[in-house]
């Protein structure tokens, strides 16, 4: 059992009636994973690898890179871990991916796109990951930030694939890649959704701006709508759609992700027995409701108010 902010689960994400949402953690370092692991995760559903080389000035060897990400996945020994490659640029600049001046960080070479004219610079970190799943025996799964089409998900995925990865995936941070339809799932085995950049480029406002953060809000029915899009098409073609943006972190909101069909959240370690326990709280039942309430109001309070009242009824 885990304990955190005074709440306490068993370390299995499961709603009332007893349907799975696992609660995965979102790390970047040895020491996430080592708190990860004591704070009850039950795998990692988000490794920023490019947590790891913030002040290298020189892209690192895949041998360096291979050490980094062992010493990332050594305590997640059997669990399962989804590495997101590289993603530099906006608001995470990596000096050896430096793009020059562009006017607009958060619409550019950014994510997977800085891939498209190297790509000998995405396989050489595929191999590496690759490399320290063997060192480790973690689970790891392989997953691409910044992805606008079904055809940039097709390309990730071939040269995934082609270098040992065994589940291959895709962030949807774009509403492009969230309205992108079955070729994106024809072309992957699994989405995570990052409601923060999904937010940010949906609403058309800098989620580093503290005057749109009303926009930024993950309770806006318009982000929600495209999760439930998302989650629904997944589940059509078998491939599951998790969450691993902050919206899963707020525990009521969850909830209402579970309810929209959503298949596992990951947070940080501090938000995991929040959110784990919250999820036992009520029915998926219930929690479906409060998503159709939420889907249904015009405004981030409303989705917030409807969904608490939703669920007052389950009592
Ligand atoms: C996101 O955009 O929601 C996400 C999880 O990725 P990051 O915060 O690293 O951009
Ligand atoms: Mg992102």
């Amino acid at each position: 059992p885990a304990a955190a902010a005074g709440v306490s689960w068993d370390g299995k994400g499961r709603t009332r009636d007893g349907r799975p949402v696992p609660v995965m953690a979102n790390v970047g370092s040895p020491a996430d994973s080592r708190a990860a692991v004591e704070g009850g995760a039950q795998g990692v559903g988000l490794f920023r690898t490019e947590f790891c080389f913030l002040d290298a000035a020189a892209e690192p060897s895949e041998a360096t890179q291979r050490e980094a990400y062992r010493s990332v996945l050594e305590p997640l020994a059997g669990l399962p871990v989804v590495v997101r490659t590289l993603d530099a640029g906006a608001d995470k600049p990596l000096p050896f991916l430096s793009m020059g001046e562009e006017p607009n960080p958060a619409l550019g070479v950014r994510g997977l796109r800085v891939a498209f004219d190297r790509p000998a610079l995405l396989e050489r970190q595929l191999s590496a990951i690759v490399g320290a799943a063997a060192d480790t025996g973690a689970r790891v799964s392989a997953m691409a930030p910044m992805v606008a089409t079904a055809e940039e998900a097709h390309w990730f995925a071939e040269r995934a694939r082609a270098a040992g990865v065994e589940r291959v995936g895709v962030m949807v941070e774009t509403p492009a890649a969230a309205l992108a339809g079955p070729a994106l799932f024809e072309a992957v085995d699994f989405v995570s959704v990052g409601t923060n950049d999904l937010a940010q480029y949906t609403f058309a406002a800098d989620r580093l701006s503290g005057a749109l953060a009303e926009l930024n809000d993950p309770w806006q029915p318009a982000l929600l709508r495209l999760v439930a899009t998302l989650a629904r098409e997944g589940g059509s073609h078998g491939v599951p759609v998790g969450v691993c943006g902050e919206a899963a972190a707020d525990p009521r909101l969850a909830g209402v992700l579970a309810g929209l069909g959503v298949s596992s959240l990951s947070v940080s370690t501090a938000a995991l027995a929040p959110v784990g326990s919250e999820l036992a709280v009520h029915t998926w039942e219930a929690y479906g409701r409060a998503a159709r309430a939420a889907l249904a109001s015009g405004s981030a309070r409303g989705a917030r108010e409807a969904a608490a009242r939703a669920l007052a009824e389950e009592g």
